[in-house]
């Protein structure tokens, strides 16, 4: 594009191609109506020769990013009318660096789920089989990824919702660490864990992404102000020192055997690349699904209370106030979302606090101390994504805690709020079809770029998994 051999609106236009052509995985909620302005912008700041490091390419972002003028609905009949007044600082600087909006991406409602399958707007299919869930709660972002349609695209992290659904279509998920992506305009869910977080299908795409999207935001209050650099980082490669690889003890079970083969192929790639791979125990991690529920649902009670259909929502006309309120939030919120507003309620009120809330901190504490230690012997650590691959629609949803226990290898690096990423490491058969698999690189604080320079030399050995799904 920056050559002038294919147009901003060339590259729209194909995206959008294939995105109508795939329109039955629902991975779209909406096509973004600015995005043939967006690209003839581009186009003139390329002819005016600007150079833009994402010259015209085309981008998903989730539907919980505010891009202004455009729809926002968080996957929620209670957002189904509101129009952004304001775009996200993560969108904002892709726009800058010349990429365009295609569309929003269904997603878990309000991004609380493991599967996609909780959006008012119907469940996004997986491309690898469309009897199966693409993860969640950034279905749709993966999924665009994973189907073609774009090469890059936002979702949003809070227990693993970039990570799961990376793993299960096939694509790169990135969590950076906690700040370093700034949190303005993504539509707040446990504010003390969210982070935004890129899909894509090559660590050098990785790279220019989080150039473009990471680094300070004055106006998120917990916006890290800490060098970027990940092109720069991915130039100088890794150190020549081996790798300190430690793989997580308790992650080892539970697993499907496709899972397993694919942590060995991981592991048989890392020690090609020089590294000495040890295990190790981290004992707090075995709380960590109890935990995060018991702080990302008090914190989601909390933000979820603006929408009373006045501030926010489509307003019920009901009696007083009160009445008012109820039926906004009873016609505006579908049932996880309800669980948890009750949840967290519950966790948060007199007499429960100590009991479950503050004592979910410790835990939380603890988690983190685990991590920290480990990090003083090892560079990275290894577990897989989800102990097994794609489930089949309505296999988990109607059992919260099926759904809940789904999280079990991501929610204790969100606790800790260190960075990690789901690299695709093959397919398991189920049922005669090859479902993806991914294994999870984590690594210390800031350290984020070591992940994708790490992700960059197995590609290089021919080690990452980057097949297709078996699209028409
Ligand atoms: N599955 C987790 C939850 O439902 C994580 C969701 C997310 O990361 N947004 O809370």
């Amino acid at each position: 594009m920056s050559r002038g051999e294919v147009t901003p609106q060339q590259a729209l236009a194909s995206a959008v191609e294939r995105a109508e052509a795939q329109r039955s995985l629902n991975a779209l909620i909406s096509l973004n109506p600015l995005a043939q302005e967006q690209a003839q912008q581009v186009a003139a700041r390329v002819e005016a020769g600007e150079s833009l490091p994402l010259a015209g390419v085309p981008v998903v972002i989730k539907d919980n990013l505010n891009l202004r003028g455009t729809a926002t609905t968080c996957g929620s009949r209670m957002l189904q009318a509101y129009v952004s007044p304001y775009t996200a600082t993560s969108v904002q600087r892709l726009l800058a660096a010349g990429a365009v909006v295609v569309g929003k991406a269904n997603m878990d409602e309000f991004a609380m789920g493991s599967s996609t399958e909780t959006s008012a707007f119907g469940p996004t299919l997986n491309p690898w089989d469309t009897v199966r869930v693409p993860g969640g709660t950034s279905g749709g972002s993966a999924v665009s990824v994973a189907a073609g349609f774009v090469p890059i695209s936002l979702g949003s992290d809070t227990g693993g919702s970039v990570r799961q659904p990376a793993a299960f279509t096939g694509v790169y998920g990135f969590k950076p660490t906690y700040g370093r992506v700034s949190r303005y305009g993504l539509v707040a869910h446990a504010s003390s864990l969210d982070q935004v977080g890129p899909f894509a299908r090559s660590a050098a795409d990785l790279a220019l992404v989080m150039d473009v999207i990471a680094g300070h935001d004055p106006l998120d209050a917990t916006s890290l102000d800490a060098p970027t650099g990940f092109r720069d980082a991915l130039r100088a490669g890794l150190p020549e020192r081996p790798l300190r690889v430690g793989v997580v003890t308790q992650a080892l079970e539970g697993n499907t055997p496709g899972v397993l083969a694919a942590l060995e192929r991981m592991r048989a790639a890392l020690a090609g690349l020089g590294a000495q791979v040890e295990e190790v125990s981290l004992p707090g991690t075995e709380y960590a699904v109890a935990a995060y529920y018991l702080i990302s649902t008090p914190e989601a009670s909390s933000n979820l209370a603006r929408y009373d259909g006045m501030a926010y929502g489509a307003r019920a006309a009901a009696g007083d106030v009160n009445a008012s309120m109820a039926a906004a939030r009873a016609a505006g919120f579908g049932p996880e979302v309800k669980r948890r507003i009750l949840m967290g309620t519950y966790a948060l009120s007199s007499g429960y606090y100590d009991a479950y809330y503050s004592k979910a901190m410790r835990v939380r504490q603890l988690i983190s101390q685990e991590f920290a230690s480990a990090f003083e012997r090892f560079d990275v650590l290894v577990t897989p994504t989800s102990p097994f691959p794609a489930f089949r629609f309505g296999e988990r949803s109607g059992d919260p805690l099926a759904m809940y226990a789904a999280d079990v290898d991501t929610v204790a690096i969100s606790l800790a709020g260190v960075p990690a990423l789901s690299v695709p490491m093959g397919t398991e058969t189920v049922d005669g079809v090859a479902l993806p698999v991914g294994i999870q690189l984590i690594a210390p604080t800031l350290h984020d770029a070591r992940l994708i320079m790490l992700a960059a030399a197995l590609e290089a050995r021919g080690d990452v998994h980057l097949e297709r799904p078996p699209l028409a």
